[in-house]
């Protein structure tokens, strides 16, 4: 896991966590009757928000030991438990349940009153704090029918998007869109869910490795199946990536019905939200330069002739072995086997400053010159860009 998803997760908050423990009070938990008491923590049987209900079970007394069942209030079988937790564990599930007391659904893609690390999509927030609260304490997590808690969250937050029949416009308010560079539209949104869930089909049919998908028609859950079977942890892919990029071919095939109808309504915003004008579409969650020039470089990279052909020179100078061992690189971490994708992707991640490496291979000399040159490239080009709009 890297750093950026750990703070996603809110395992490395952007902020104390004491923010979200300092929200726990025991007067204001929806409960019935007090399952357990001690000092200043309540355990209530169950409670209920307007996104979960959820129960408690004392599996036993000393030391004190519960069991907690997680139903969202949404349409199938959804539920999941996590066995076993000591008492500070469930003092922070109800803090991170706490989070979303004064809610209503409306509120779920955002929650403007509440700290930074709930405030996108909250309920799914909640979860993800939960179950890195799980998987950072080693509690049993049971959730049937799902490979992982990453797909838990991806599929949760799909079937709410469609159970509460949320349209472009709800999606739009969430997008902020600038001019980066020259045709160059970056599209920031604060939640990586909200990013990957607008940016799937467009992505994938730009450089899906199955040819299936690239440049091909297809619908969210043909694609769901098999992203489900190729990958361990099943359907994770809106918590996979931080950023993308697409050339205007991909938006006008998507305008066009090429990609296939019917849109999306996080698509259709998308569409709305950029100018027609656009060369080339970014988008980016994290406020996270090393992402956005990864981006950005990509948008150079396609609108920009003189930077690209100043680019493949450097490229050029890489010894063979050190280009095979980075395409390896790219193709294991799922990128389409094309010469020009992969060219394409080496030069953002060493604008990124990241030198694809296989394991135990030795650092090569002309490779961190060449990534000193592209990155000194990048900065000559990128000097005018715009400041998005965090
Ligand atoms: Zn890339």
């Amino acid at each position: 896991m890297d750093l950026a998803y750990l703070r996603y997760l809110g395992i490395c908050a952007d902020e104390p966590l004491a923010d979200a423990e300092e929200l726990a009070s025991p007067d204001s938990l929806a409960s019935d009757e007090v399952l357990f008491e001690s000092g200043n923590l309540r355990v209530p049987e169950r409670l209920s928000n307007a996104f979960f209900e959820v129960s408690f079970a004392l599996c036993s007394v000393a030391p004190p030991c519960f069991d907690t069942t997680v139903e969202p209030v949404l349409q199938g079988e959804w539920r999941f438990q996590i066995l076993g937790l000591d008492v500070q564990a469930v003092s922070d599930v109800l803090s991170a349940m706490e989070v979303l007391k004064d809610l209503s659904r409306r509120d779920f893609l955002a929650g403007a009153a509440l700290p930074a690390m709930f405030r996108a999509v909250p309920p799914a927030a909640v979860l993800c704090r939960i179950f890195a609260l799980a998987q950072v304490h080693g509690f049993n997590l049971v959730l049937p029918g799902h490979e992982s808690s990453q797909e838990f969250v991806c599929c949760y937050f799909d079937a709410m998007c469609l159970e509460l029949g949320l349209r472009p416009h709800h999606f739009a308010e969430l997008y902020a869109m600038s001019e980066v560079l020259p045709g160059v539209f970056s599209l920031h949104t604060e939640s990586r869910l909200v990013l990957g869930s607008s940016f799937l089909r467009f992505q994938e049919h730009y450089e899906c490795s199955n040819p299936q998908f690239r440049h091909c028609s297809f619908q969210l859950d043909d694609y769901k199946v098999w992203f489900r079977n190729k990958s361990l942890l099943g359907f994770n892919f809106y918590l996979q990536w931080p950023g993308f990029n697409v050339p205007s071919w991909v938006l006008d095939a998507m305008r066009s019905g090429k990609v296939g109808f019917p849109l999306r309504p996080q698509e259709e915003a998308v569409l709305s939200t950029v100018p027609p004008t656009a060369q080339y579409l970014i988008g980016s969650c994290e406020k996270d330069l090393e992402v956005l020039h990864h981006e950005m470089a990509h948008g150079l990279y396609a609108t920009n002739e003189t930077y690209r052909t100043a680019v493949l020179q450097q490229l050029r100078r890489l010894p063979p072995k050190r280009t095979e061992a980075s395409k390896r690189q790219l193709l294991k971490m799922g990128y389409v086997d094309d010469i020009q994708i992969l060219e394409d992707e080496m030069q953002a991640y060493m604008v990124e400053g990241k030198m694809l490496y296989e394991e135990d291979e030795l650092e090569c000399s002309t490779a961190v010159e060449v990534m000193a040159a592209i990155h000194a490239t990048f900065r000559l080009f990128s000097k005018a860009a715009a400041c998005p709009s965090w």
